[in-house]
């Protein structure tokens, strides 16, 4: 395998996608030399097959406003690989969505569940949809178009979506209404669901707290084993961003940033527990924007900025795709930043990871940093399949657990001759290897 050979081939055929051809990029290139250790992969073109949807489903949906207007989306549901399990991933409700975005989401993903060690493929879907100052009928009427359309696609052995960015409890909880009404049977299907019909304990917390996980983990590697006297930047204020605030701050970290698509807060004194909580409201049940907490608290607030350029030592990526370029890592690492962990899924371009490889600071690739999510997901799952439920502490602990075997794979296949651990490689290679053999068994399907 020429892993530009590969991507020259990926382009000419999906041209203009260039979120997909990015995240393939990163996973050919440290694979490269494995892949190429082991010829039987080659003969059966494991990497074409392995970077390239099963299949992906395309529909227009049909809804109406407030106002009695009738609107269109285009939705997606991406399903990229099921060699290891049912396929597994969120639905994005954000006007961004497109093929592109998603195939790189589902390709990611892929790697990523292969990396929990529970048995679940790899999916994304979701739609141009903006639920931004929608109404609750609004965003009810649309998902549940959404579920006229797809829902003969998915189920519990067959395809098991969740939420992600626009995609919340609400939205869940809408989609899988309307799913049981019409496949007549509840067998969870859905994961994110609320704690009374299904759902579980710790789901909501799961990707942030994970994330948190990870980097202690990492951080233990250089001999730092709590966040006092850290200072933490994390972007994005949705459901990933918050939870690891918390997370943050009950383990002795100052957060100092906080973000939305509009701009960013910086509070130097730091965002306390009481600080956050109004977050929780203000982004829960408000709907409202980053910068009343600017008003409220009377710190700084910058329109259309990130948080990169203020002094951290942590920096905790959590809202979207290519958030953070390498100008931005060269700013982080001059202010001393020794570690970036990612809960968004490649919030990093590919030029500020190079930056962070190179200055050997502590880098966890968001497939392996935030795949708390989705293992807590994969616990649900087993949780309805047995009619049960685990308490928070039990589901907390699975979770330390999973997370603290994600960091060991990475280490396992990461570590370079100078001890240094390469978690991007280690990442890949432990999620690629798993799922090519299973492809490998399972013969040309
Ligand atoms: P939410 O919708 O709850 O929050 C997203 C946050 O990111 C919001 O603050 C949003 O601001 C901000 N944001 C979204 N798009 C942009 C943009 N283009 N530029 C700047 N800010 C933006 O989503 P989640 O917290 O669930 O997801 C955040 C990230 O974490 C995503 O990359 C997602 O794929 C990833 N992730 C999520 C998991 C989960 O369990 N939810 C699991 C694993 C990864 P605004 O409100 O202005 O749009």
């Amino acid at each position: 395998m020429k892993v530009e050979q590969v991507l020259d081939d990926l382009k000419r055929r999906f041209p203009n996608e260039p979120e997909y051809h990015q995240a393939v990029h990163e996973v050919l290139e440290s694979i490269e030399e494995i892949y190429n250790e082991y010829p039987e992969f080659e003969a059966h073109n494991i990497v074409e097959r392995i970077c390239v949807p099963d299949r992906i489903f395309t529909f227009r949906i049909n809804w109406v406003d407030d106002r009695g207007k009738v609107k269109t989306n285009m939705a997606y549901r991406v399903q990229h690989n099921n060699a290891i399990g049912p396929y597994k991933g969120g639905m994005r409700f954000h006007a961004s969505v497109c093929p592109s975005i998603l195939k790189f989401l589902a390709f990611e993903q892929t790697f990523k569940n292969s990396l929990t060690t529970l048995p679940m493929g790899g999916a994304k879907g979701g739609s141009d949809f903006n639920p931004k100052g929608k109404s609750s009928a609004e965003v009810m009427r649309f998902c549940q178009a959404f579920m006229l359309e797809l829902w003969r696609q998915i189920g519990p052995e067959t395809d098991v979506p969740a939420g992600d960015i626009g995609v919340g409890g609400r939205e869940v909880a809408y989609m899988y209404g309307m799913y049981k009404k019409l496949a007549r049977e509840n067998t969870g299907t859905f994961t994110g669901k609320g704690i009374d019909f299904g759902g579980s304990l710790i789901r909501p917390e799961a990707t942030g707290y994970g994330n948190l996980y990870f980097l202690m983990n990492m951080l233990k590697t250089r001999g730092i084993t709590d966040l006092k006297g850290q200072v933490v930047a994390i972007s994005g204020s949705g459901n990933v961003a918050t939870y690891t605030a918390e997370k943050v701050l009950e383990l002795g970290g100052k957060v100092i940033t906080l973000s939305d698509s509009n701009g960013y807060i910086y509070d130097p004194e730091g965002i306390d527990s009481e600080k956050l909580a109004y977050v929780f409201e203000l982004k829960n049940v408000y709907r409202g924007r980053i910068s009343e907490y600017a008003d409220k608290y009377g710190c700084k607030y910058v329109e259309g900025g990130r948080p990169w350029n203020e002094k951290c030592t942590i920096a905790l990526p959590s809202a979207t795709q290519n958030e953070l370029n390498g100008d931005d890592a060269e700013i982080l690492v001059k202010n001393g930043c020794i570690a970036v962990s990612e809960g968004a899924n490649m919030p990093s371009t590919p030029e500020a990871v190079e930056v962070f490889l190179k200055n050997k600071i502590l880098y966890g690739p968001g497939k392996a940093a935030n795949a708390g999510g989705v293992s807590v997901s994969g616990l649900e799952m087993t949780q309805n399949s047995m009619r049960l439920s685990w308490t928070r502490e039990e589901v907390d602990e699975k979770l330390k657990r999973i997370m603290s075997d994600i960091h060991e794979a990475c280490v396992k296949y990461g570590t370079e001759p100078d001890g240094f651990v390469n978690y991007v490689k280690g990442a890949n290679i432990a999620g690629f290897m798993k799922v090519a053999k299973a492809m490998m068994a399972q013969g040309v399907v």
